[in-house]
Parts: C-alpha cells; sequence; structure tokens
C-alpha cells in the first residue's frame, strides 16, 4: 500500500472521522474496548479499557501496547494471526497481570469493519467462581466486596457495601484510594496482611469511621472477615470481605452494660441489702450493703452461705419459706434475727419477689433485706404491754374496754363491759359510734377525743348514761376513767376505759337525798335549832331554826361555827362534856345558853344523840338545841316564890308567936302583974294584923292553886262598889297609917261580882301603890263612869312606876320586875297575876299606866248593875 498527499489529506480526514465514530462507539460500551485500525494500532478505547486495565491514559495506552507489555505485544499478534484467517474471533482467551488488581482473565472478542476498516476488540472478564457475585450477593444482608491484587482493587461490591460508603465510586480503585478516611484504622494492613500470609482474618465488634455521605464519619461496628482469594496457581489474588454491621447492637449490649453498671452502682449504694438468686434459690448476686453488714466475704456467701448468718434459732423456719417460695414462684417474706460483722443479731425483714426474663422464663428472685431492729423491738414491747393489757381487761372484774385510734375503735372489751353495754361479742372489732349508737348525743365521744389529744386522764363520777339494753333505753350510772395509752414515742394509740355501774348506789342515794330533804324541811319548820355533826365534830348540817336564831345568813353561820354562839360561862363544860360524848358516842344533854340576834343568852337545852352504822361506828350525831328560856325563867320564878312565900309567911307567924309568948309569960307570971298592966290590946291587935297578913298570903296562894286547877269559884252578888272601896281602903289604912289613901267617887254605882274577890284586887292594888311609892306617902283611890255602863277604879300612886316592857309583863304568873337587890321589894309576883284573872272572870278588864320614876296608875273595869239587880 501506498499514500499519496491527497491520500494522507483523505486519510487525516478519514481518521478524525474514525476516531469520532470510534469514540461514540466506544463511549456507548460499559466493557471494555479497544478500537484498532487494520494494521492494528491504535486508534481509540474506551473509559472501562482504562479502568480495566489500569492505564492512565492515550500515551501510556500506546507505550502499553506498542512496547511495554508483553501482555499486549502477545495480544496483538494473536489477533493479527487470527486476523489473518478470519474476519471475526469469538472468545479467545486474554489473561495478564495487572499491577494492582493482578491477574485477570478475559475473553476476546474481534470483528473487523469494512467501512472504514476498523477492528473492533471487546473484552470481557471471563466468569470464574466468583462471576455470580452480584446475582448472589447484591442482596445479601451483609456487606460484601471482592478486593483484587496487593493495593486491594475494588473489583465488586454489594448494595450494602456500596451504601456503607455513601455510593462512592469506588470499583476499580484501591481500597486507599477509594476510602481515604480508613486510614490510621488498621484495616489496611490488616488487609496487606491477609494478602502477605493468605491467612483469613475474623473482627469481631471492630469500630470503624466511615464517611457514609453524611457531614460526620459515622461511628460504626463491624464484624467482619477477610478471605483471601486463591488463584490457581496457590497464590493470593484478592480478598473476599464480608462485613456486617452490627453498630446497634453493640450500642445496645454498651447500653446495657451501662445501665448495668449503674444498676450495679446504685444497687451497691442503696442503703438497703439486696440480693438475686438464681432459679434454684442459691444466690447469684448480693450488693455490697450485705456483705457490710454480715462481715461476710463472697464466698462466705456464696450459694446458700447467706443462710449462716442467720440467727440459729431463724434459719430453719427461713431456709424452709425461702425455699418454699422459691418453688412456687411466690413472694417471699421472712422476719428473722440477722447477725451483723460485730456478732450481734439485728432483726430484718426479707422480702423477694419472683423475676422472670423476657421470655416468661422464671430466673430466681430478687429482693431486699432491711434492718427492722428498732422497730421489731419496740413491736415487741408494744405486743407485749397490749398483751399485758389485753390480760388486765380480760382478767378485770372491772368493766374494761380498750379503744384504738380517733375512731374509737374496740379493741377489747372483757365480759363485764360487753354486759353493762347491753351488748354482745360481736361489737369488738367495731367503732364505738357502731357499736352503741345510742352514745350519740351524749357527751361520751366528745370526751373521748378530748382524751386522746390531751392525754388527760378524764374521771366520771356517777354520770347518767343511756344505754340500748334489751332494745329499751335505760339510764345507767356509773364510775368510769378514761385513760389515755401511748406508745414508746409518747403517741397516744388508744383509750383505756373502766367503768363501775353505780346506778344503784346512786338511786339510793337518791332516796337518802329525797328523805334528807324532808327531813331538812322538817327540820327548818321546827322552831327548834337542828344541827349534825359529824364523828370528828364538824357541823355539817344547821336547819333554819339556827340561822332565825342568829339573824346570820348560812354562809355567816358557816363562818361563824356554832360553838362561838355559846355563853362563856357554860362555855368550858359544854366543851369537857361534848367531848366527852365526842369520844365515847354517849348521849350528850346540857342546858346553856346561846347568844340571839338581839346579843342576849338565851337558855337552851341541848341534846345530841350519835347515829351508828352496823359495826357500831358514829356516822353522824343530830344535835337539837331547844330555847327553855321561859321555862328557866318561871322555874326561877317558882322558886323564887318558894323562897318568898316562906319568907313572907315566917315574918307574921314569928311576930304572932312573939305576941303570944309575951302574953303567956306576962300571964304566968300574973301574982306580981296586974291583968290591967298585960298589954292584951295592942298584942291582940298585932297578932289580928300579922293573921290578916297570913290569911291573905294564903288564900292568894289557895287562889293561884285553884286557877291553875281551874277551880276558881265566884260567889257573885250585887253590891255597892263604893261602900266596898271605902271599907277596904278603911282597913288598910289602919295598918299603914304613914300612908294617905284618898277617894275620888265620881261615881256611885253597884257591880255584880264576888265581892270578896273584887275586894282583894283593890287590897293588890293598893298594897302594891303602897309598896312601890317608898317615898310618896300619896295614893289616890279613883272611881269613875266608863263608858255607857261600866265602872273604872284607879289606883293612883307616884312611886317608881313600871318602864314599857315591863308593863306588859307584870301581869303573868310570878313575873316580878328585876331590881338590883332583890330584897328591895318583898312579894310572890302573883298579886297582879291573881287581879287578872279575877277580871277576866268577871268580864272585866285591868290596865297599866305608868312612867317609870313617875308612878302608875292601875285601872280595872267593871260592868254596873242597877242597884236592885237580883240574880
Ligand atoms: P308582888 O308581890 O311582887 O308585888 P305583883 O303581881 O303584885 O307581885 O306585882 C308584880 C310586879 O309589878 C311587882 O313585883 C312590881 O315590880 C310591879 N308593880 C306592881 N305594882 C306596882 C306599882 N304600883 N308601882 C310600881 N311597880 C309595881
Amino acid at each position: 500500500m501506498s499514500y499519496t498527499s491527497e491520500d494522507s489529506e483523505n486519510k487525516k480526514k478519514k481518521d478524525s472521522a474514525i476516531k469520532s465514530l470510534s469514540r461514540s462507539i466506544v463511549d456507548t460500551v460499559q466493557e471494555p474496548m479497544l478500537i484498532l485500525d487494520v494494521d492494528l494500532n491504535f486508534i481509540n478505547a474506551n473509559t472501562g479499557f482504562y479502568n480495566t486495565f489500569e492505564i492512565v491514559n492515550e500515551q501510556a495506552l500506546q507505550l502499553e501496547l506498542e512496547q511495554n507489555n508483553p501482555h499486549f505485544k502477545q495480544l496483538k499478534s494473536n489477533l493479527e494471526a487470527e486476523l489473518a484467517v478470519n474476519k471475526n474471533i469469538e472468545n479467545s482467551e486474554f489473561s495478564l497481570v495487572l499491577p494492582k488488581s493482578g491477574v485477570r482473565k478475559f475473553l476476546i472478542n474481534a470483528s473487523k469493519i469494512d467501512d472504514p476498516e476498523l477492528i473492533l476488540v471487546s473484552f470481557t472478564e471471563q466468569k470464574d467462581n466468583l462471576e455470580k457475585f452480584d446475582e448472589i450477593f447484591s442482596q445479601a444482608p451483609a456487606m460484601i466486596c471482592i478486593l483484587r491484587g496487593p493495593e486491594h482493587v475494588f473489583d465488586r461490591a454489594n448494595e450494602n457495601y456500596l451504601q456503607i460508603v455513601g455510593n462512592r465510586d469506588i470499583i476499580g480503585k484501591t481500597v486507599r484510594q477509594a476510602v481515604p478516611e480508613l486510614d490510621g484504622q488498621g484495616f489496611y494492613e490488616m488487609l496487606d496482611n491477609v494478602y502477605k500470609t493468605g491467612k483469613a482474618f475474623t473482627g469481631s465488634e471492630i469500630p470503624v469511621k466511615i464517611d457514609n455521605g453524611e457531614k460526620k464519619l459515622k461511628n460504626s461496628f463491624l464484624d467482619f472477615v477477610y478471605q483471601p482469594i486463591f488463584e490457581e496457581s496457590g497464590a493470593v489474588g484478592g480478598i473476599f470481605v464480608h462485613a456486617i454491621d452490627i453498630t446497634e447492637k453493640v450500642k445496645a449490649i454498651r447500653k446495657l452494660e451501662e445501665s448495668e453498671n449503674e444498676l450495679r452502682n446504685l444497687i451497691d449504694t442503696v442503703p438497703a441489702i439486696i440480693w438475686i438468686t438464681s432459679e434454684s434459690g442459691k444466690n447469684s448476686y448480693l450488693n455490697k450493703k450485705w456483705y457490710e453488714f454480715t462481715g461476710q466475704t463472697q464466698s462466705e456467701a456464696h450459694d446458700f452461705g447467706w443462710l449462716n448468718v442467720i440467727h440459729p434459732e431463724d434459719r430453719k423456719r427461713v431456709e424452709k419459706e425461702f425455699l418454699k417460695s422459691n418453688n412456687e414462684r411466690s413472694p417471699f417474706h421472712a422476719s428473722f434475727r440477722l447477725r451483723n460483722s460485730e456478732g450481734d443479731y439485728r432483726w430484718v425483714l426479707d422480702s423477694g419477689s419472683p423475676k422472670y426474663n423476657s421470655e416468661g422464663a422464671y430466673e430466681g428472685m430478687i429482693g431486699t433485706v432491711i434492718d427492722i431492729n428498732e422497730e421489731k423491738i419496740k413491736e415487741q414491747l408494744i405486743r407485749e404491754k397490749q398483751h399485758r393489757i389485753r390480760s388486765i381487761i380480760e382478767e378485770a372484774d372491772v368493766a374494761t374496754a380498750l379503744y384504738t385510734g380517733r375512731e374509737m375503735k374496740i379493741e377489747m372489751a372483757n365480759d363485764a363491759m360487753i354486759e353493762l353495754w347491753g351488748k354482745d361479742h360481736s361489737v369488738i372489732g367495731k367503732t364505738l359510734h357502731e357499736a352503741l349508737p345510742e352514745l350519740e348525743g351524749q357527751p361520751f365521744h366528745e370526751l373521748l377525743q378530748n382524751v386522746y389529744t390531751t392525754g388527760k386522764t378524764y374521771w366520771g363520777k356517777e354520770d347518767p348514761v343511756d344505754l340500748v339494753i334489751n332494745n329499751k333505753l335505760h339510764t345507767g350510772y356509773f364510775n368510769f376513767t378514761y385513760k389515755a395509752l401511748s406508745d414508746e414515742k409518747g403517741e397516744i394509740y388508744g383509750i383505756l376505759n373502766m367503768a363501775v355501774d353505780v346506778s344503784e348506789i346512786v338511786e339510793s342515794k337518791k332516796l337518802l337525798k329525797d328523805s334528807e330533804e324532808r327531813y331538812r324541811q322538817m327540820a327548818d319548820l321546827m322552831p327548834e335549832k337542828v344541827s349534825n355533826i359529824d364523828p370528828q365534830g364538824n357541823v355539817v348540817y344547821f336547819n333554819q331554826g339556827w340561822l332565825d336564831y342568829t339573824g346570820l345568813s348560812k354562809e355567816e353561820f358557816e363562818e361563824q361555827g356554832l360553838n362561838s354562839f355559846i355563853s362563856p360561862a357554860e362555855k368550858d363544860e359544854f366543851e369537857k362534856a361534848w367531848n366527852y360524848s365526842l369520844e365515847t358516842g354517849n348521849d350528850f344533854e346540857m342546858e346553856l345558853r346561846y347568844l340571839n340576834k338581839k346579843g342576849k343568852y338565851k337558855w337552851h337545852l341541848n341534846r345530841a344523840e350519835a347515829i351508828t352504822d352496823a359495826n357500831g361506828d358514829i356516822q353522824l350525831w343530830i344535835c337539837t338545841a331547844t330555847e327553855i328560856q321561859k321555862i328557866k325563867a318561871e322555874e326561877k320564878r317558882k322558886e323564887d316564890f318558894l323562897k318568898l312565900v316562906s319568907h313572907e309567911l315566917k315574918t307574921p307567924v314569928t311576930s304572932i308567936k312573939g305576941y303570944v309568948q309575951l302574953l303567956l309569960s306576962l300571964l304566968k307570971s300574973e301574982k306580981g302583974v296586974p291583968l290591967t298592966a298585960i298589954p292584951f290590946q295592942t298584942s291582940l291587935e298585932r297578932i289580928d294584923q300579922q293573921v290578916v297578913r297570913l290569911t291573905r298570903l294564903i288564900s292568894e296562894m289557895l287562889d293561884l292553886s285553884r286557877i291553875e286547877k281551874n277551880k276558881l269559884v265566884l260567889k257573885k252578888e250585887n253590891f255597892s262598889l263604893n261602900k266596898l272601896i271605902a271599907e277596904t281602903i278603911q282597913d288598910i289604912n289602919y295598918t299603914n297609917t304613914q300612908y294617905n289613901i284618898k277617894l275620888t267617887e265620881e261615881f256611885d254605882c253597884n257591880i255584880y261580882a264576888d265581892k270578896d274577890r273584887i275586894g282583894q284586887v283593890l287590897i293588890n292594888l293598893v298594897t302594891n301603890a303602897i309598896k312601890y311609892s317608898p317615898e310618896n306617902q300619896d295614893i289616890e283611890v279613883k272611881i269613875e263612869k266608863e263608858g255607857k255602863n261600866k265602872v273604872a277604879v284607879s289606883v293612883i300612886d307616884s312611886g317608881i312606876g313600871i318602864d314599857k316592857e315591863n308593863q306588859k309583863k307584870i301581869f303573868k304568873r310570878f313575873y316580878r320586875i328585876d331590881f338590883k337587890h332583890e330584897d328591895t321589894y318583898s312579894g310572890f309576883g302573883i298579886g297582879l297575876y291573881l287581879a287578872n284573872e279575877i277580871m277576866r272572870r268577871h268580864n272585866g278588864k285591868i290596865s297599866v299606866d305608868s312612867e317609870k320614876d313617875k308612878g302608875s296608875v292601875f285601872t280595872f273595869s267593871l260592868d254596873v248593875v242597877s242597884k236592885d239587880f237580883k240574880e
């Protein structure tokens, strides 16, 4: 063949056209492809070719093809030879060693194109065992790739692998080029080692930092195998990489580990003992606290070693209970004494629960041990105390009950209490509200709450309680206590209630009170003074009589005391006698004087009698004081009267006796003495006077006794009063010559009366006027008309007179005005009494008008009758 310039020009044009055509051909094909001219000179190659055969550029390729690479030289000569024979070459084998990817085997197909004349050579990598890689591994869950040659060129990689490298274009690149971030992480070196030694490497949970296309390198963990791929020759040709991303698993494990660590720390720091046992019940874990508490070592606590530190008395029981719980897979609770590191036993509470794994299989138990020594001891004390209380309550004869809590739950109640309530044993365990609803509205709930709050015991004394007994509301009376019960801390937890039924006592007391009331009323009505005195001598009661007498209020009287009213004159004697009675119980009787509200002492008859009980012990003194002042005075008057009578009688009798003796002695000596010389006249007159006086005295006394016996008989007649009065005055004048008795008759009348008695009244009045007028001798007797048909006779003197107070009393029997000297005026104190009695019997009146030291006027008045009146 020859070439002209035109030819060469054409050739150039032709060549460029060919080149552009061939480029467009090759670029559409991915498999390595080479385009040669008919002389087998290089025209073009596609990217697949460059990549596969590790050729950098066209120049380098030309150099490889023309000179350097013996494989290509060989290829060229083979092509030349075969194309000389055939237009096409099919599946001719070609292999070569590439610097990076090592030995490669290809099947070559070549064909001649006529216009322009070109030869197309395509290289198809020969399918070996790995040929079906994609099919097999693309969908595999693992990350898989095949590296070739000593530089570990990525030959193939599955989806997962590509994903982990962020879908970078790695095929055909060495590992160092494709994943440079692995530098320093040891992988390159591992690959080199596998390639060099031919020994597989298995990495487990190996951390790796890879650029997966996101901003940060991804921290992953891989399980992987680097498996060498051997050539037929036995040399290592590449490495099969199989990796599994176990990042999540590792993280989960790490987390688990962390949390387990945390838990362990936590378990070790909690103040309680924590234990875990295995399915068989053997100890599989005990936290630090156990070892600290017991002082056991891990090996000592191992298996069932933990049982060895339990108190010998508790051990068997605990072991049995624990194994039972473990077998039954039921919760375990036991309290027992656990020996601490110091050798002391302390009460602990051990509780555990069965533990199951996520699949629901039983794994053993987990539990805690808590030191409850203090509580246990307290509990024991309380239990002991409660036991004591219980036995006290049960054995008590007294109705007793125990309520707990603010709600007053009836914790215990003995039979006596239940009977008292009128209920049955079903009340136990109920609240007081529920058991005794009838207490609503009564003060007890409030009292109980109060005791619960304050702790102060409440004593109920004879308090009424309404209880429903046999469906009937019934009021009983009780002495009871509410006493707060407190625990060791001093906190109140309940109330002890003891009660005694005192209904009968209260009822009888009530009766007694009623009768006492009546007695008092009665005593108050009595004029007598009544008092009650206790065995010690204290006045416990006094009646109204005392207050009336002393004029004091109850309080004042209590304050002053009864004895302060006793007259000092009798006080000593009283005290002696009274103390004797108090000591001996003998009745007391004594007359003594008490000071009255007017400041006067009045005589009282005092009597006291002791009231004794069945044993003869003195319960009370009942004392009465009866005023006997009048009796006393009368008695005195009587006494005085007797004295006077004997004195008054003695005087005339003595005087009569004197005259008689005188006359007799004169008569005996008659011979020498003439009869005329004997003073018969005067002596007999004197005797007569005395006899008159005697007669009067005797008749007065007779009258007195008649009046007393109501046997005074009046001999009434019609007579002239004026005449009687005139004769009587004359008679009196006869013996009282020194007195000047004047009669003033302003009225002249007859009266129908007992003449002697009226005369006696007049004599009494006139002789009194004489007697009580020692200095003035003028006495006047006046007869006046009074009213229509009455006559008034007045005896007027200017003597000592009578004060107002005594004017009322002088008409009483034996009443005499006390004078300092008793003997000043003789008399019996019966004259005026008789005068008054006589007047009364004549329908008449007697009165006095007097002024002390001036004189007196005694007047009596009587009905007048006509002179010829006859009965
Ligand atoms: P007696 O015997 O004491 O005189 P009477 O009954 O006659 O008893 O009098 C009672 C008392 O009344 C007397 O003790 C005296 O104190 C008083 N009395 C009576 N008459 C007079 C009088 N004319 N003047 C003063 N006192 C009198």
